[in-house]
């Protein structure tokens, strides 16, 4: 028997003390009462392991001994129990591209349980990809390997660059087949089945309240509620004297201005570093403010605030990047809709939401001073000069992470409105240099004038203010082309770039010249490649 077996603690609180469904068979169907079913993985023929978060692990209490155990292999694949698992899959539902679409639920996601780490807190180890579940509702309950490379990546990715998210730690391929038809459009393909192991303290979603509110299961959303603040916002209910206080309406106001400052401080940190999620359905708004289901997401090369990665919202662009603030807004509205029966008060829960807008606002203000290298955000003026700034880099393609670095560089003692100075610094930033019209290259210079005066006002050295933008503005993010290289590469065998992805992307702010390439922008042949630029839900 393998040494992992015993080492593990689990303190499953989620089953412990919600309700479980009382059908054991798995098949499709609406649970009720519940918030979860239990359900095994589905066995896979031929597990292995390709890649691993080392640094996830640590935090789970593996060591580098127990992720070389096969049984560890056989773990993560869901062929194979750790004493004290409980697997679950998790009811809830959710507004789809803004529609309420009833119950979803863990169609292929599922729970082994909650593990108790060396430092002491919990975090569930959960399978995507691993078969079907109560909540499948006629699809496989499998994932693939190019969107599970996606997943695991990107998930390193937000770590590194300091954004909540859930983590990731492995990823097994299942030496299995599965049939996918990419772009919905007919052409129908067997493609590798991988299993990601994710990790977080919590899976609960926006959308976990939603189902039990439209239902009228009071009980249900109460103890979802109650459960949730007790284990992921105990803060709330600390009294001085060490006590614990009783969960009531201010109890459940408190929390939900958490989860709006939570979201607003994730979907700041999106906005800094290009990130556009793709798919916020409120089904996939985590209620501890992390990034969650990375699906058809999507990193801006050059600055574009109508991009979305998602084909599916091609022709609204509902999930666009410079929506995703009023996005989140109308995501907490829906929340908001859902807690209302534990309050039954709804101007505190206006007053929360509108504060999402101002709060927003100002964050996003402190976030555009720092990228800048401005000690705080002033007034008015300084909200002009981004805004300007922003419709510059739409109004021809620049390239948004390589123009704020390229920009920290210019030294502020030259004369950097001069056009030769400034077009050298930041001409590996466009994308199209013919777009550099007259009118445009007199704005820019106009700009970084004022821009110059702006930061010279702060009175600090040039190494200060471009330390400050370094610490910001990340030199490396993944593009999307790099993702789809490295699981170009993974289909044939090779996972050289995925794991060459994990080093790279384990130190974003850093300067790594080993790896500058990977900083150049965009190369042409990936500008409308499937996996690129585009891509659908299907995964
Ligand atoms: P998403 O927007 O990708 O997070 O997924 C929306 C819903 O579809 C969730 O309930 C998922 O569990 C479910 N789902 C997505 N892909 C599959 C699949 N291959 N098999 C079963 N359910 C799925
Ligand atoms: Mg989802």
């Amino acid at each position: 028997m393998s040494s992992l077996q015993s080492k593990f603690t689990f303190n499953n609180r989620f089953v412990d003390s919600l309700p479980a469904d009382s059908e054991p068979e798995n098949f499709t169907r609406q649970v009720h009462s519940a918030a979860y079913s239990f359900v095994l993985p589905t066995k896979v023929i031929a597990p292995a392991i390709i890649a691993i978060d080392e640094s996830v692990a640590a935090d789970l209490g593996f060591s580098t001994d127990d992720v070389a155990d096969p049984f560890f292999t056989q773990v993560v694949a869901g062929n194979e129990l750790l004493d004290g698992m409980t697997p679950y899959a998790m009811c809830y539902g959710g507004h789809q591209f803004g529609n309420w679409a009833g119950q979803l639920g863990d169609g292929r996601a599922i729970n082994l349980g909650e593990i108790v780490t060396p430092a002491g807190d919990n975090q569930l180890m959960q399978l995507k990809g691993a078969g079907v579940t109560p909540y499948s509702r006629g699809a496989d309950g499998l994932a693939v390997l190019r969107s599970s490379i996606r997943e695991f990546l990107c998930s390193q990715a937000m770590e590194h660059l300091g954004i909540a998210t859930t983590r990731a730690l492995s990823l097994t391929l299942t030496g299995e087949k599965v049939m996918r038809d990419i772009m919905y459009n007919g052409n129908q393909a067997l493609e590798l089945g991988a299993v990601v192991c994710r990790v977080s303290s919590s899976f609960t979603r926006f959308g976990s309240f939603q189902l039990p509110a439209i239902r009228h299961d009071i009980e249900l959303l109460t103890a979802l509620a109650d459960h949730t603040i007790r284990t992921s916002f105990p803060h709330l209910l600390r009294c001085e004297d060490g006590t614990e206080k009783e969960i009531d309406k201010l109890i459940y106001l408190q929390w939900f201005t958490e989860i709006s400052q939570r979201t607003t401080k994730m979907i700041v940190g999106w906005q800094r570093v290009g990130f556009v999620h793709g798919v916020m359905n409120t089904d996939n708004m985590s209620i501890i403010g992390e990034t969650i289901d990375y699906g058809p997401y999507g990193w801006i090369d050059d600055f574009d605030l109508h991009f979305t990665p998602n084909t599916t919202d091609n022709q609204h662009k509902r999930y666009r990047f410079g929506k995703q603030g009023e996005i989140a807004q109308w995501n907490l509205f829906q929340l908001a809709n859902a807690i209302y029966p534990l309050i039954q008060e709804s101007e505190p829960l206006e007053a929360i939401l509108n504060d999402f807008g101002d709060s927003f606002q100002l964050q996003w203000r402190e976030m555009m001073a720092k990228k800048l290298g401005l000690l705080n955000y002033k007034d008015n003026d300084d909200l002009v000069l981004f805004e300007t700034l922003e419709a510059l880099l739409s109004s021809v393609e620049t390239d948004m992470s390589i123009f704020y670095r390229q920009l920290a560089k210019c030294d502020l003692d030259k004369d950097i409105t001069a056009n030769e100075y400034w077009l050298s610094m930041f001409n590996n930033a466009y994308y199209q240099p013919a777009q550099l019209d007259n009118i445009y290259v007199s704005k820019m210079s106009e700009w970084l004038g004022k821009w110059k005066t702006r930061v010279q006002s702060d009175n600090r050295e040039h190494a200060e203010h471009a330390a400050q933008m370094n610490s910001v503005n990340p030199k490396y993010v993944l593009r999307n082309y790099l993702s789809q290289q490295a699981i170009d590469a993974a289909e044939q065998g090779d996972y050289q770039e995925l794991h060459t992805l994990q080093k790279l992307l384990k130190n974003p702010y850093d300067e790594q010249p080993e790896f500058e390439h990977y900083s150049e922008k965009r190369p042409d042949w990936a500008r409308d490649k499937v996996g690129c630029s585009k891509l659908s839900c299907s995964s």
